[in-house]
This record gives C-alpha cells, sequence and structure tokens, in this order.
C-alpha cells in the first residue's frame, strides 16, 4: 500500500511554497481558538484526548466553526480583524501544507504546479449552459473546454462532429448525466450496475426512479457476467442500461466491456436495445495507456464514457469530464431563452476554472508520462486483485 500512496500521490512540491515570515506569531493576535493543525484528536484543555471518529446521524457537527466575521464601522476593530483573518487563513494554509503532505487513500494524483494560472483567479469564469453554443455570459472558457472535449473525444475515437460532452462538476455528475442519457433513449430501460458500483450509480437509479438490477461481482471485483446473463434473461422484454466501470473505488476493477457487450448480443439484446455508461472515474483516462487493458472506445456499442478531473490527471478543484454521443443528446435537450442556449447538462452553472487547468494539464509532457504511472497503477490493482 505504500507505493500505491507514492503512485497515486506523486511528490508535493513543498519547495515552491513560501515558508511563513519567521517573526510571525499567529496566537499573537488570536483571541478564539483555532482549530488544530492537524486535529484527528481532539484537544481537550492542552492535552490531546483520543476519540474515535462517529458518524452521528439527524444532527450536524459543529465543532469545527469558524464563524463569520461581520463589518463594522469602527476602523480599528476592523484593523484588527483583518489581521485576525489573516492569521487565521496563514494557518489553514499550514494545515493544508501538513495534511496534503500526509495524503494517504485516495487515488488523487497531486503532483501539479499551476503557478500560470494564479494569475486567473480573480475572474468568475463561468460556462453556463452548453459548451458548444455561445451564451449571453461572456466571462467563460469555452473555447479551453471544448479543446479538453476534443482531446478526450479523440481519446475514446469519437469523431468531432459526432460527440457531445462537458466539462462536469465531479465523477458523479458524469455519472448522473451518463445514466440520464441512457434513461432518456430508453425511458422503460432497466438499469444494471455490479454491487461494486460506486454509490453516485445507485443514487441515479433513485433520483430518476429506474428499477435497477444489482449484479454480483467476481473475487476481483469485477461485475459477474454469468450473474448479468440471469437478469438480464428476466427482463428481456425492457431495454437495458449498463453502468460498465473502467476502475472501481475500492478495488479498481475493470470490468470486461467486451464480455458484457457479447452477453448483452447472446440474450437476444440487439445494439438498439441497450445503452452502456462506462463510469471510468477512476482509470477512464489511463487505460488507453495500458497495453492489454480492455479498449475503452466509442468503436464499440457505447453511449457515454466519463472521468473524474482531479483523480488521476490531478486538478486542485473537483471536476470532472462526459462525452457521449451527439445523436443522444438532441433527445434530452431543452432551449432556455434567457441563456440564449440549450440544457443538456445537469447543473446551471459551471465551474469555468476547471477547463483552465484541465486545458494545461493534458499538455504533451505531462501526459507522455501518463503511460510510466499507469503500468504501476494497474499492478497496484492486480495487487489488490490477487489471484483470480
Ligand atoms: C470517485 C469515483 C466516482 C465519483 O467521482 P467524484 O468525482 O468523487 O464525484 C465515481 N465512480 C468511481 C469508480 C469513482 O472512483
Amino acid at each position: 500500500m505504500a507505493r500505491n500512496f507514492e503512485v497515486f500521490s506523486g511528490e508535493v512540491n513543498l519547495e515552491k511554497v513560501e515558508p511563513l515570515p519567521e517573526d510571525f506569531d499567529p496566537t499573537a493576535i488570536i483571541k478564539d481558538l483555532l482549530p488544530p493543525v492537524v486535529c484527528n484528536d481532539a484537544i481537550v484543555n492542552g492535552k490531546e484526548k483520543k476519540k474515535e471518529r462517529e458518524i452521528v446521524l439527524g444532527r450536524n457537527v459543529h465543532t469545527a466553526c469558524l464563524e463569520v466575521t461581520e463589518p463594522d464601522a469602527d476602523d480599528e476593530v476592523t484593523g484588527e480583524r483583518e489581521a485576525y483573518m489573516a492569521s487565521v487563513l496563514a494557518r489553514y494554509r499550514k494545515s493544508l501544507i501538513e495534511r496534503t503532505k500526509h495524503h494517504l487513500g485516495y487515488p488523487y494524483n497531486l503532483d501539479f504546479d499551476y503557478g500560470a494560472l494564479a494569475q486567473l483567479q480573480h475572474f468568475s469564469i463561468n460556462n453556463l449552459g452548453d459548451p458548444f453554443i455561445e451564451s449571453n455570459y461572456g466571462v467563460h472558457s469555452r473555447q479551453f473546454e471544448v479543446g479538453v472535449l476534443d482531446w478526450f473525444a479523440r481519446l475514446w475515437e469519437l469523431e468531432k462532429n459526432e460527440y457531445w460532452g462537458y466539462i462536469t462538476n465531479c465523477g458523479t455528475e458524469g455519472n448522473l448525466h451518463g445514466i440520464l442519457v441512457g434513461r432518456e433513449v430508453y425511458p422503460d430501460g432497466i438499469l444494471y450496475a455490479s454491487a461494486e458500483s460506486h454509490y453516485s450509480v445507485f443514487k441515479a437509479a433513485r433520483m430518476y426512479r429506474m428499477e435497477c438490477e444489482k449484479v454480483k461481482t467476481l473475487l476481483s471485483g469485477e461485475i459477474d457476467c454469468e450473474d448479468f446473463k440471469a437478469k438480464l434473461l428476466l427482463h428481456k422484454d425492457k431495454p437495458a442500461i449498463i453502468n460498465v466501470n473502467i476502475g472501481t473505488t475500492v478495488k479498481g476493477a475493470v470490468d470486461d466491456l467486451d464480455l458484457v457487450i457479447q452477453t448483452l448480443e447472446e440474450t437476444g439484446f440487439t445494439h438498439d436495445r441497450f445503452y452502456i455508461h462506462c463510469d471510468g472515474a477512476l482509470f477512464g483516462l489511463m487505460m488507453p495507456f495500458v497495453k492489454r487493458a480492455p479498449k475503452v472506445t466509442f468503436k464499440k456499442p457505447i453511449g457515454s464514457v466519463s472521468v473524474s478531473g482531479h483523480k488521476f490527471v490531478g486538478c486542485p478543484m473537483p471536476c470532472g469530464v462526459q462525452i457521449t454521443r451527439l445523436e443522444h443528446i438532441n433527445a434530452l435537450s431543452r432551449n432556455v431563452e434567457y441563456l440564449a442556449s440549450r440544457d443538456a447538462t445537469i447543473m446551471g452553472s459551471r465551474n469555468g476554472h476547471a477547463p483552465l487547468f484541465l486545458w494545461y494539464t493534458l499538455k504533451p509532457e505531462r501526459v507522455q508520462r501518463f503511460p510510466e504511472r499507469s503500468p504501476e497503477m494497474s499492478q497496484e490493482c492486480t495487487l489488490l486483485e490477487g489471484p483470480s
């Protein structure tokens, strides 16, 4: 597991982080107790006390909350407050540095340096609406978004004039969108997903009130196509919408896309009776670089693929990419007059900074390093899967 951490998180470049000034004493101006730098243990009267972290239902936990300070007419007080806020932020930054160093257990690539993009932080960039239609809102980054989408469409082998997609807020949004497209194409379709699928897939089933069949998995975490076949045969009269995992969250298992398609065909489901969404949140971007891995491509009868931007790619804010076939999106979209755009996304306003980060990170030098990292990552999965 230790190697796992190295592979996923990379080196955090701490040299680039400016140290706090030597004479900086945050406690000098702090009146209220601030949250401790690393607060896995509770601090009571200056003594550390081990505390089990528990999930309390029905009650919001407010132990680590910083109050919003109200503006004040008195200049002296305002000055004091600004100093206080600066010290809170400085300590928060320190705790982020500390926590990033010990980042473990989440498959995030933290090897990034986006200094060049700092100059854009002052702008409220919003890509609301459809990425391919100019809307009324001028402060957008659509030109970057579409560039990134073109890159992914090429990666998954779909022609420029045949795909549609957008940069989402996270992998979950990609799943919510992919499954919605499937549902709009086949309104009476049944959703099939392996038991080890991400919780967002089952959330989609609940949100859209879809009938859902949870399919068993093999020891490796891959979908069990024998069980899939049995479940398909129970509902031969209804179209099938299938979530295929390109890397499950816990075991990193990659469902055998070819076997899933073969199983559908053998059970009598013709290509116009099923829709496959590939949840590539974890490895969707990596698989094309791994030799002998099941290939994710729109040359196969799949409907959509989504990935997370903040996992393998490494992006300082949550984001994701969703790509689907243009023909499907027309079934789903509505025109919105006041935006002068089309509504085909899950969210309305969309983070316009995320496309800039993705566009910047997909530069050739960095992408060229993906293959080096991919085998290590997939080897890690084999170790986790064990012999099967
Ligand atoms: C992380 C993950 C998601 C959800 O992605 P978020 O960006 O956290 O919303 C979906 N599917 C899989 C397999 C994941 O690992």
